[in-house]
């Protein structure tokens, strides 16, 4: 992924609209590159900020951060991972099941 594409993904990224396969690459630059590390700070910031500011609830906590968010994102990545290999797995022991009843 190129740092235009990572900079397109900011706002789909922070609104939770990225396919695994998006979210892997952004995740993936995002913690290569200084550079849209710090936008992604900065956009996420902004946008956090607007929403704080558009809801009337004054006390509408934000409590996340933008790194927080990143953690979150790769913990998701790795759960999918994890859950995507017991998938295989379960696969191959039917398959080996299947074989031995025959
Ligand atoms: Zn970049």
């Amino acid at each position: 992924m190129q740092c235009k594409d990572v900079q397109s993904k900011f706002i789909p990224f922070i609104n939770d609209e990225l396919n695994y396969k998006e979210l892997k690459g952004f995740l993936e630059h995002i913690r290569q590159c200084k550079n849209c590390h710090e936008d992604y700070d900065f956009y996420y910031t902004m946008i956090i900020g607007m929403r704080y500011l558009d809801s009337d609830n004054s006390t509408a906590e934000i409590e996340m951060d933008s790194e927080q968010l990143l953690n979150d994102a790769e913990r998701y990545l790795l759960q999918y991972k994890i859950l995507k290999g017991e998938k295989i797995l379960l696969l191959i022991v039917i398959c080996i099941m299947l074989i031995l009843l025959l």
